[in-house]
């Protein structure tokens, strides 16, 4: 790991690096991100649509499918037994008491989705099966974990225990039935947890039988089926009307006190970042551009994009409930055409010669937890030094 971190690190993502590669070219969907999750807290990304922010945590949790491809960075999580599991085998993968995920087999891997990791997404319909009934999927879930779990010496002994193959076979065999009646029982419970009525009946209801509020608040039963440490939450409530989103997202705060849970809150919506967040990272074109705590982002925000963004009310008492439209697009991702400056340049109105040079993560004057990729994060905007339009003109495909 490249830096000490923070003594309640639960995740530490290091440059992590996601390409797409598609038939116009060679996307760079996430480049060089890195960010902590801490024990117990919920962090905010915050981001427009197209920022990279969803693909992020995909990556995190290794769920990016072709053509897309992790190509690069660390993801290390804290785990005492799994660190002891392998740092036999794998010295270079363990670092005390953390273990990088990337470097695991795929098995063991995919054995920490449920118990280590869960995601929940924008749009519930799509992650229900519409022929089963929401009791029977999240029973499903639970069935997975319980059987992960029967052999609790090791992870790697779960994922030779009962894996993928397995799993199949009871799915598919006829008069194989895969949930039992505890996991049902536990799904009734979950649904109950998250404030579904009449739980009991509505465990034997299909998706189409939810209303949306419901169906997300299931999905989130589905999520907690696992127990897991980090719940990665992708723009939970925009589908939602406004009261509806309120109550998901007290849902999401209670669930994540009562379980001593860690969130990672993934929107557009910086009013949803300021009433769950303590931390945030701002993304920008694929990059975190701006980090740190809540405050320090939102009373102090350094990069110009953070500060477009906030527009004229950087407060956290009092945000701006949306994004502010900042001038100029989202640059095209394409590989050939990403510039070689800052990615903001063309939509900054501080941008220097200094600009001309992509920036890397520095810390913010003061405040070592507060960094931005900026060269205001340890310099002073200077008129003199301003470039002008002419210096954008040509070269990268604009
Ligand atoms: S590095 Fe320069 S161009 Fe980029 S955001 Fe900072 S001031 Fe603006």
């Amino acid at each position: 790991m490249s830096h000490a971190g923070h003594r309640d690190d639960l995740l530490r993502v290091e440059d992590l690096t996601t390409r797409f590669y598609t038939e116009e070219g060679q996307v760079n969907a996430v480049e060089s991100v890195s960010f902590d999750v801490r024990d117990n807290e919920i962090l905010g990304i915050v981001g427009e649509s197209g920022s990279g922010k969803s693909v992020t945590a995909l990556s995190a949790i290794d769920l990016v499918d072709s053509p897309g491809k992790i190509t690069g960075g660390e993801v290390w999580l804290r785990d005492a037994e799994l660190a002891g599991e392998f740092r036999g085998d794998k010295p270079e993968a363990v670092d005390g008491d953390f273990v990088d995920l990337r470097q695991l087999p795929t098995g063991v891997r995919r054995a920490l989705r449920g118990p280590k990791f869960s995601m929940i997404f924008q749009d519930p319909m799509s992650s229900f099966n519409p022929s089963l009934t929401v009791g029977e999927q999240i029973a499903e879930a639970v069935e997975v974990q319980r059987r992960a779990s029967a052999n609790p010496r090791s992870t790697r002994s779960r994922t030779q225990g009962y894996g993928l193959g397995k799993l199949l076979v009871d799915s598919v065999v006829p008069g194989r039935k895969y949930t039992s009646d505890e996991s049902h029982e536990r799904a009734i419970e979950l649904l109950d947890q998250v404030g579904i009525p009449d739980p009991v009946e509505r465990a034997d209801e299909y998706p189409h039988q939810f209303s949306g509020g419901m169906l997300q608040r299931a999905m989130v039963a589905q999520a907690l089926a696992g127990e897991p440490d980090v719940l990665f939450a992708d723009e939970p409530t925009t589908a939602l009307d406004v009261t509806i989103q309120a109550q998901i997202l007290d849902l999401l705060r209670d669930i994540q006190q009562e379980q001593g849970m860690s969130v990672v809150l993934i929107t557009h919506d910086l009013g949803v970042i300021a009433r769950m967040c303590d931390r945030v990272g701002v993304m920008y074109a694929g990059e975190v551009v701006e980090r740190g705590s809540l405050e320090a982002v939102f009373d102090d925000p350094t990069h110009p994009y953070t500060q477009g963004l906030l527009g004229s009310i950087p407060d956290v008492d009092d945000p701006a409930p949306r994004l502010e439209p900042i001038e100029g697009n989202v640059p095209n991702l394409l590989d050939s055409e990403m510039p070689d400056r800052c990615y903001f340049a063309d939509r900054c109105p501080k941008a220097m010669e200094a600009c001309l040079e992509h920036p890397e993560e520095r810390a913010v004057e003061g405040d070592r937890r507060h960094t931005a990729r900026c060269v205001l994060a340890d310099d002073e905007y200077d008129p003199e030094r301003a470039l002008d339009e002419s210096q954008f003109e040509g070269g990268d495909g604009e």
